[in-house]
């Protein structure tokens, strides 16, 4: 069984959003496209409570970029984004979400991040994203998100670790600076593979 894996896919990480990926956009239609073809559809959302020790606004004299720790591990510090229930956590506009079978919700706890789906960035707490997929019999995963070198990357890492066959769907991941390809490299060496789109879709080949 196969598993589409939506990562990030919110108002905030899209252009005009407060974390936002260029050309984040572009991802939408494939995901919509994609969606058809899969039987199951899994979306993973940045989740943060206002208090979020992620967020540069809830320490004093810390900007966004600049780096503390956060339970127990380094933290990179952001704008505000993805408030729970608030316009920049919605999934992104355009998206067909009434495809998606289920939700998980990352970075909930204040005291530490989350990037990966499955796990927070301090590896304690699990999402419920690997129990589920394990419940529905899936053995390969297909990631499509952003940005690429957090969500992507992260939920990359830990699905392989889990034994996840994994894929990364090329042209369904933007990354937020300029290093993308070099990423895409770095994810085939720990064991991922790379598939465009296209050769997912029903009338493929
Ligand atoms: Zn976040």
């Amino acid at each position: 069984m196969k598993a589409l894996i939506l990562i990030d896919l919110q108002n905030d990480f899209l252009p005009g959003g407060m974390v936002e990926v260029p050309y984040g956009n572009e991802v939408i239609p494939v995901a919509n496209r994609l969606m058809e073809a899969f039987d199951l559809v899994v979306a993973v959302r940045d989740w943060h409570p206002g208090n979020h020790g992620c967020f540069a606004a809830n320490h004093l004299w810390r900007r966004p970029g600049q780096k503390i720790e956060l339970g127990g591990v380094e933290q990179l510090l952001w704008p505000i984004h993805c408030v729970q229930n608030s316009f920049g956590a919605e999934m992104a506009i355009g998206l067909q979400e009434e495809k998606i079978h289920r939700h998980f919700f990352k970075g909930t706890d204040p005291e530490v991040d989350s990037y990966s789906g499955f796990f927070d960035n301090a590896h304690q707490a699990d999402t419920g994203l690997a129990g589920f997929l394990h419940e529905k019999g899936v053995e390969e995963l297909y990631l499509l998100g952003v940005p690429l070198e957090f969500g992507v990357k992260y939920t990359a890492l830990d699905a392989l670790a889990l034994g996840f066959r994994t894929w990364i769907i090329e042209d369904g991941c933007k990354p937020q600076s300029a290093e993308g390809d070099d990423l895409m490299a770095e994810l085939r060496e720990q064991g991922a593979n790379l598939i465009p789109s296209i050769l997912l879709l029903p009338n493929a080949g």
